[in-house]
């Protein structure tokens, strides 16, 4: 939480989720409208070879729902944890439904109804959270990812356009890039050409918004990246900030709790548009 540097206090301008939502300033068109304006800035800059014209995507609750990669080791976790964990903890992870998973571990807990407060709980908590943490930054469960509906379609149709795709993520590189790679391209995502890149975090990287504002600012040198899609609120304002001229789209899936200073100036995206056939 970000604190008022004066007084000492959580600051009133720093918000999180709904809150951050609010607060923020979002332009007026809608979907389909500021997509069909970007494929038309990647044409008319396809043959610039000064400046490629380039698309920075963020991979996590922006391309690919999680949710499915969390729910399963949950469901292990009850199980290999089965002993170690209280009676209503291992009752509700024993049937825990795909819709009861939240962004994090606390969230789960509490749409479960498993009060945090509670020494026992917490306990439970930080055993099952480890178990998810080693298995959940792996390569071995990103497999159970699913793209959001018509994301590998858009993605597509901008790198065919002309577009240079710029995969930023906060995933570890050691851990997380082959099993990435790998479903990229099977969900049918530009990969594996010289217009797409894929951008880790390494060795001890700073926190996920100085380590995307740094890489963005670079990449602002080489291309011309005419927007950036992410879901969390603070990575896009530090990436707005990185590239002021870039449209900045929030992604609206989920996001961590974090808060951050309201956005201007945002584009709001629910949902990937259908193409048309142009
Ligand atoms: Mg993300």
């Amino acid at each position: 939480m970000q604190v008022d540097i004066i007084r000492g206090m959580p600051s009133p301008r720093f918000h999180s989720r709904q809150d951050w939502i609010l607060a923020s300033q979002f332009r007026p068109e809608a979907e389909a409208a500021f997509c069909a304006q970007l494929e038309k800035k990647i044409l008319s800059l396809a043959d610039s070879t000064k400046k490629p014209p380039a698309v920075i995507f963020d991979l996590d609750s922006t391309l690919y729902e999680v949710c499915p990669r969390t729910h399963l080791i949950l469901r292990e976790a009850a199980d290999s944890l089965s002993r170690g964990l209280p009676g209503p903890v291992k009752r509700a992870f024993n049937s825990l439904l795909e819709s009861q998973v939240g962004y994090s571990i606390s969230d789960t807990f509490q749409n479960l109804g498993l009060p945090l407060q509670s020494p026992t709980i917490q306990k439970a908590w930080a055993k099952i959270k480890g178990f998810w943490f080693d298995r959940f930054f792996s390569n071995e469960y990103l497999k159970h990812d699913r793209p959001y509906l018509l994301a590998p379609e858009f993605v597509t149709r901008l790198h065919k356009k002309g577009a240079h795709i710029l995969y930023l993520t906060g995933r570890h590189d050691e851990k997380m890039r082959i099993g990435t790679l790998d479903c990229l391209e099977r969900d049918g995502f530009p990969v594996g050409d010289p217009r797409v890149l894929l951008r880790m975090k390494t060795g001890a990287s700073p926190d996920d918004a100085a380590f995307k504002a740094r890489v963005a600012r670079a990449w602002g040198e080489r291309f011309n990246v005419l927007a950036c899609f992410e879901n969390e609120p603070r990575n896009l304002i530090r990436l707005q900030s990185a590239l002021p001229k870039s449209m900045a789209v929030f992604v609206n899936t989920v996001c961590s709790d974090k808060r951050t200073l309201p956005g201007n100036r945002l584009f709001h995206l629910k949902l990937f548009p259908k193409l048309s056939h142009s």
